[in-house]
């Protein structure tokens, strides 16, 4: 088991290593301001400055320098200004709201996607494997405790663009009506997906579909009793219909933090009760 999850981590620094496909570059954002020269020379001229925080691609070049890669571009910049890790998400990414009167524009699509390591329904490569980088790396630490515990999870679908939710609500709504659609499908723009933090979780038991029975499966139960201790709430639980705008729905999960997931948890809360009440 250890050695299948070393393999993962291993397959997931490639994938994050695409732009710069002939170096091992590390997933990592700058922890202030940080200038990129053309050469390793603080005298070299400073062909680009990145604000605090900027998500980046980077390979350690000597014991005080490093190389940042934009594009397949290499520049230099002081290896102190560049720290290790997943980036973070802002706070303000991290708990925007979306549902039926918060949207998110047209062209909005997070800058940290990264493709999910744990099983997918839908092949890799496709958009619906994405989520940002927080948001993935506590998926996949709760993929893998449920499974050391015997329940398998698989994600179905995560990032979704304004243009897919776009021919997904218009199917519905051709299919089975508007009033159908509107409990059951966003409207473009008002997908909790189009974040990059909400994902929908389902298993073999659920021969990969999506139903409300998933809460009485033994992985859907581990899945709603501890989603919460890796940053998740259960969007639209049973009962809050009014409040959410939508129906039950047990395998919607989206990343808040393990701090705010954990308070709506305890508290009963929805994410709009919670965003009242803050
Ligand atoms: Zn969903």
């Amino acid at each position: 088991m250890k050695r299948i999850v070393a393999l993962l981590i291993v397959c997931f620094m490639v994938n994050l290593s695409v732009t710069a496909a002939t170096t091992t570059t590390t997933a990592g954002y700058t922890v202030q301001s940080t200038k990129l020269y053309g050469r390793a020379l603080q005298t070299s001229p400073v062909l680009k400055t990145l604000p605090t925080n900027t998500p980046v691609q980077y390979a350690v070049y000597n014991r005080s320098w490093s190389n940042v890669y934009i594009g397949s571009t290499r520049y230099f910049t002081p290896s102190t200004n560049l720290k290790a890790g997943i980036p973070k998400l802002s706070s303000t990414e991290r708990l925007r709201l979306v549902n039926k009167q918060y949207g998110l524009s047209k062209t909005y699509r997070s800058s940290q996607l990264v493709p999910l390591t744990i099983p997918t329904v839908y092949q890799k490569g496709s958009e619906r494997t994405l989520m940002a980088a927080e948001a993935a790396h506590a998926l996949a630490r709760l993929y893998y405790d449920g499974r050391k515990q015997g329940h398998t999870l698989y994600a179905l679908s995560a990032y979704r663009s304004y243009s897919t939710q776009q021919s997904i609500y218009t199917y519905w709504v051709n299919t089975r009506g508007t009033t159908y659609a509107s409990l059951y499908v966003a409207r473009p723009g008002h997908s909790e997906h189009q974040t990059g933090l909400a994902v929908d979780m389902t298993s073999q038991r659920m021969q990969m579909g999506l139903a409300a029975s998933f809460d009485q499966t033994p992985e859907g139960k581990w899945m709603l009793a501890n989603a919460h201790q890796y940053g998740f709430i259960v969007r639209y639980p049973k009962g809050k219909e009014a409040i959410t705008g939508y129906n039950y729905e047990p395998w919607h999960l989206r990343y808040v933090g393990v701090n705010e997931a954990t308070t709506m948890r305890q508290q009963n809360w929805t994410f709009e009760e919670w965003w009242a009440k803050r």
